[in-house]
């Protein structure tokens, strides 16, 4: 029996089956409803918060935000713990599965994988994926970069951002359909010119498209548009035909001695309603925010900051770093720090944290029995809360920081953790109203396929999450595990291959490496924010 495979991963950033399901019911994905039947299918558990960054990163280190310390989007400026700046491919505090291969002499192509920017030395080739700095080295090796524009065309950065189109439906689904194509056409080249025993490479479009259209895709959805789904549905039909045309055709191309793994970092739901996690906090005596005229006031600057940004991007060295104040206006302006015994820093942490005495800059909660009142308290204030339209709970489930993670970097988790319940999702909106463009967005379960040499036929898994898929990509190419990957090698396999073949381990690099600084300009932080910003996140 073979005990090596080559592997491709086929990663579709928020793939949900809810989704997928009527295109395949309706024959127009033959190759993925082809994989299900020869393969072995389920759902793949995300993490949370369930965001690209947090997710991707676990998928590259099988591990969960506890021993990588990606939380979010955005993370805390070194030494300004007040300030947000966003989070990238150095903030990875873990090995990654890529170093593992190259330890074995495996070699590995990473294309597009969120969290991969700046691009990092492996042995192989990278596409740094998910806010590129345009203008920017986006590839290792660098060289590479000429070589896909020579053969070809490039490789199109960032783009699909939906801010710009919004409303313009068939215009953002003509740049999905033209960006993907193109992406898939850099995949082409080099699956065929390039040396991989793992290749993958992420489609962001799924997640570009899902976000503000989820009330086309699901007919259950309260906005539900017929006469809309109706105009758009040509299009969307040739978006999932050409992505079922892309795992078809890379199928054939990679032969059958290869494993195809077809993932997403997290599913999609529905949502139509805002809720505001401070409103919540603020109401129960538990954040306290300024005045309403200090508070209009910040709104105006608020309108002023595109111009103001423009005038510190165009004349860097008149305004330092220190006097910006880049992802903390939404959340974390306008506190009344003294007052505040525990806020939010963004919307896409899915978390709150405690204005702790001796860890934040002004805290004012004592560690010990007060903190532990104060989770308590707060745990029990999430869950209660309702929306009075309909009774339905805004909070499907509320967890400790400390007891959902685990690993060196818990102590920069949130305290508590909260899923929202289906239907709503934090957003800018005030509390409770209808959100203005906003969708669907992610879901816990994202979708897992996979086909290929000595994999079950037609077998369906369950329970698989998205850090088992490091340890058993590691194992399909006969690489030994680190012990202290949080995942395990999914039983995919015919004639009982785990247990003639056991997984082999190894020690794991020790986790607290610091080769990983955090160095961004600040016009790279400026362009990072303005990214974010256009897909909505912040
Ligand atoms: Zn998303």
């Amino acid at each position: 029996m073979q005990t090596s495979n080559r592997v491709l991963i086929i990663g579709l950033d928020g793939a949900d089956w809810r989704v997928l399901r009527p295109y395949l019911n309706d024959g127009i994905m033959p190759n993925l409803a082809h994989m299900i039947e020869t393969g072995v299918s389920g759902t793949l558990r995300s993490t949370i918060p369930t965001h690209s960054a947090v997710a991707w990163a676990s998928f590259m280190t099988g591990r969960n935000p506890g021993k990588h310390a990606v939380y979010d989007f955005m993370q805390r400026a070194p030494g300004d713990p007040t300030r947000m700046v966003g989070a990238n491919s150095r903030s990875l505090r873990s090995e990654t599965f890529f170093d593992v291969l190259a330890k074995h002499g495996r070699q590995i192509g990473a294309i597009n994988v969120p969290m991969t920017y700046p691009p990092f030395p492996v042995h192989g080739f990278m596409l740094g994926g998910m806010s590129v700095h345009e203008g920017k080295p986006y590839t290792f090796p660098e060289s590479l970069v000429g070589e896909l524009e020579d053969r070809v065309g490039g490789f199109p950065v960032n783009r699909i951002r939906w801010r710009y189109t919004l409303g313009r439906w068939e215009e953002l689904l003509d740049e999905a359909i033209e960006v993907t194509k193109q992406r898939a056409h850099v995949l082409k080249y080099l699956i065929d010119y390039k040396d991989w025993d793992v290749l993958i490479q992420v489609f962001v479009s799924p997640d570009r498209l899902q976000h503000p259209l989820m009330h086309i895709l699901d007919s259950e959805h309260p906005f539900y548009d017929d006469a809309l789904a109706q105009r758009l549905k040509p299009k969307l039909c040739v978006y999932f035909k050409l992505m079922d045309d892309i795992l078809g055709r890379s199928q054939q191309q990679v032969g059958k001695d290869a494993a195809l793994m077809v993932i997403s970092d997290h599913g999609f739901r529905s949502v139509h309603k805002s809720i505001r996690i401070p409103e919540i906090l603020g109401k129960h005596g538990l954040l306290k925010t300024r005045p309403r005229a200090a508070a209009i006031r910040l709104s105006r600057k608020r309108l002023l900051r595109p111009v103001a940004r423009w005038i510190r991007t165009a004349f860097p060295a008149v305004f330092p770093a220190s006097n910006r104040n880049v992802g903390s206006p939404m959340q974390m302006t306008g506190l009344v720090w003294p007052q505040t015994q525990a806020y939010v820093t963004t919307n896409t942490s899915q978390g709150i944290y405690v204005n702790l005495k001796g860890r934040e800059p002004q805290g004012i909660v004592t560690p010990g029995d007060a903190y532990e009142h104060l989770l308590d308290n707060i745990q029990e204030i999430l869950l209660a809360e309702r929306d009075p339209a309909n009774g339905q709970p805004l909070i499907e489930s509320v967890m400790r920081g400390k007891d959902s993670y685990v690993g060196p970097w818990v102590e920069l988790a949130p305290d508590v953790l909260f899923v929202p319940s289906p239907g709503y999702m934090p957003a800018r909106e005030a509390h409770l109203q209808s959100l203005r463009w906003q969708r669907g967005d992610h879901d816990l379960d994202g979708i897992f396929v996979t086909a290929g040499p000595g994999i079950k036929c037609g077998g369906k898994i369950d329970g698989a999450a998205l850090v088992d898929v490091a340890p058993t990509v590691l194992y399909l190419t006969g690489a030994p595990i680190p012990e202290d990957m949080d995942g395990q090698v999914l039983d995919i396999f015919a004639d009982q291959r785990l247990t003639s073949i056991p997984p082999k381990y190894e020690k794991s690099r020790p986790a607290d490496y610091e080769a990983a600084e955090y160095t961004y300009t600040q016009e790279e932080e400026l362009q990072i924010e303005e990214q974010l910003r256009s897909l909505g996140y912040f």
